[in-house]
């Protein structure tokens, strides 16, 4: 070794320590449970088996009283336990088709952005991917959730490409 090389200040303890750098190690898909979410599933689904990665999924309930507020004069709850219990039943019939363990499923409610940075930190993921439309003009202003996701999350965005 040349005697000028400076020394190293952080000794690497073994090769397969340099060969997981890099590497993600929890991957979290977003699915809205439309079709378009078996296309984002599967790029999350190759990256699991790339990297040799636990794999999760979710789904945001968006309640209905945030989305319409105090505009509708009725009691929303019965219909929002509906959507709840389908919502359940239609992630756990999609995660089984992915090999996803129940214990890794997630139902949360709330708004997709938030609740997806939220849960990412809770389960300590390190890539989220999400479906992405490539909105532009007028769309793109308004915003999208991988938009939404991308701004702010404090791991990895993967943003796979859906539609038109
Ligand atoms: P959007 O911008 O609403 O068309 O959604 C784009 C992507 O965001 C979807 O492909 C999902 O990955 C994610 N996403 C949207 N809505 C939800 C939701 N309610 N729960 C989980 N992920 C969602």
């Amino acid at each position: 070794m040349c005697k000028f090389a400076p020394k190293p200040t952080h000794k690497i303890k073994n090769i397969r320590e340099v060969d997981r750098m890099g590497e993600y190690s929890h991957i979290l898909v977003a699915v809205d449970l439309t079709e378009e979410a078996r296309h984002v599933s599967k790029r999350a689904c190759a990256l699991r088996t790339a990297f040799s990665a636990k794999l999760s999924c979710a789904h945001v309930i968006e309640p209905l009283s945030l989305a319409y507020g105090g505009d509708i004069p009725m009691d929303l709850s019965t219909i929002q336990e509906q959507i709840q219990e389908t919502a359940r039943s239609h992630l756990a019939d999609f995660a089984k088709t992915l090999n996803i363990d129940p214990e890794d499923q997630h139902l949360v409610f709330g708004r997709p952005e938030t609740e997806l940075h939220t849960l990412a930190d809770q389960i300590g993921a390190d890539l989220i991917v999400v479906g992405s439309h490539g909105r532009h003009g007028l769309a793109l202003l308004l915003g999208s959730t991988a938009n939404g996701v991308l701004h702010g999350a404090s791991c990895d965005v993967l943003a796979v490409r859906v539609g038109t």
